[in-house]
């Protein structure tokens, strides 16, 4: 008989649209299963438009969450058994399938199988019907319903043999992270910059994050919930995100000193986003994420965020423009960083929100402001003081030495 083999199929659909990146799409796509799946890049096999992972077994119960349910560019996934590509050594597996399926009490079912290699001497309609009769010659009680079946038997023929399976089970779609670039998210301790974060690595971006604290007015649980967030971050894609801690409070302090108090909010944003874009240039990144979204609170009116926008010239990419409150929530919780973004500290926007904040900023203000500021001193001295953080997935969290961070760019 015929050498059986348990495997994971992997079905990814965008990347096929992409024409000549193709080739680089699927590499960095089967990279990153790899690493999800803690192997060696060598196993996971690649075979016209599809991946294969050792190891899956399509007659046990499917748990909810895997690995590859949190690779970015992976459209769904199935256990496998492969077989050779014969009649004699499908069915057997087909019965066995179909029986799993009655024990856990299906009363109809359905036979989607698929030639892809035309040397398999059935069509695809033949298939059907060969593999339908000899289901239901084992299991009399059993109907056909191709509408909603309680459970489909699927059959790929394919070059390398017949794969058989049941399940197949969602990925998160979007790009393999690391096909669209590098970005610095700038991440808070709140819901909505990690859903940002979240929606663009989706779209392949590979992340570092910077989290701003201000010791001594923050407690050091603002600093861990960014440390947890970017971690949660870091188990979709590609595995890990670099977080850079850096303090405001110098920043903060100056501003308060120096500053009418309604421009303190947008004062301190472009200076977190002037250091920001500093960092980028040193890691090479080529644009920055926020969590902003428009009307939110005072500071992200469309004026205000031209006006912190206009400290920077690289782009800045705001992916929850068009969410609303209660999308951006239900979206944190699917992705598991809400529960972290709730516990309960203050970042430094939150201690620093003045008693009304001025909606129409205006620029020449601002520049007048930060003309009477030493901002080269400052913000050199937050981003020389810069603590990095290497997040894993599961590996444990590391702290970078700055020669080994600039070393690793
Ligand atoms: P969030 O829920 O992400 O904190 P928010 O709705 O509270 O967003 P703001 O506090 O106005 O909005 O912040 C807007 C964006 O500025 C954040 O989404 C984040 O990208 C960035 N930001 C704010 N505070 C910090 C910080 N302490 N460190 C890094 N980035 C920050
Ligand atoms: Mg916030």
């Amino acid at each position: 008989m015929s050498a059986m083999r348990h495997l994971t199929l992997i079905r990814y659909d965008e990347i096929g649209l992409k024409g000549r990146n193709r080739r680089f799409f699927e590499r960095r796509l089967r990279e990153n299963v790899a690493r999800a799946l803690e192997i060696p890049r060598a196993d996971v096999a690649w075979e016209r438009g599809r991946l294969f992972a050792p190891g899956g077994d399509p007659f046990a119960p499917q748990p909810a969450s895997q690995p590859l349910a949190r690779v970015f560019g992976v459209r769904s996934y199935s256990p496998v058994l492969r077989v050779d590509p014969e009649l004699e050594a499908i069915t057997p597996v087909a019965l066995a399938l179909a029986a799993t399926g009655v024990s856990r009490g299906g009363r109809t079912f359905a036979v989607n199988a698929r030639r892809g290699d035309k040397r398999f001497p059935l069509t695809s309609l033949e298939l059907n019907v060969a593999l339908g009769r000899s289901v239901q010659q084992a299991h009399p009680g059993l109907d056909v319903d191709l509408g909603r079946p309680d459970f489909t038997l699927h059959v790929e023929v394919r070059e390398s043999g017949a794969y058989l399976f049941e399940a197949v089970l969602p990925g998160p779609g979007g790009l393999p992270v690391g096909t669209a670039g590098r970005a610095l998210l700038l991440l808070s301790g709140g819901i909505d910059s990690p859903v940002a974060g979240w929606l663009s690595m989706k779209r392949g971006l590979a992340l570092h994050a910077v989290h701003f604290h201000s010791f001594p007015y923050t407690a050091q649980g603002a600093r861990e919930k960014a440390l947890a967030l970017a971690e949660g971050l870091a188990g979709w894609g590609s595995g890990s995100v670099r977080l850079h801690l850096l303090s405001a409070t110098e920043l903060l302090q100056e501003i308060g000193r120096l500053a009418p108090e309604g421009l303190w909010t947008i004062l301190l944003r472009r200076g977190m986003l002037r250091v920001s874009e500093m960092l980028a240039a040193r890691q090479g990144c080529g644009a920055l994420v926020t969590g902003d979204s428009l009307g939110q609170v005072a500071s992200q009116t469309l004026e205000n965020m031209a006006a912190a926008e206009a400290a920077v010239s690289i782009p800045v990419l705001r992916p929850l423009v068009g969410f609303d409150k209660a999308e951006i929530v239900e979206l944190a919780r699917r992705i598991g960083t809400y529960d972290i973004s709730v516990r309960p500290f203050d970042d430094c926007c939150a201690l620093f929100a003045p008693r009304r904040p001025d909606t129409r900023a205006r620029l020449a203000q601002l520049e007048r402001a930060e003309s009477k500021m030493d901002l080269e001193r400052i913000l050199g001295r937050a981003l020389a003081e810069a603590e990095t953080v290497e997040l894993g997935r599961s590996s444990r969290r590391r702290f970078l030495e700055p020669a080994e961070e600039l070393a690793a760019v």
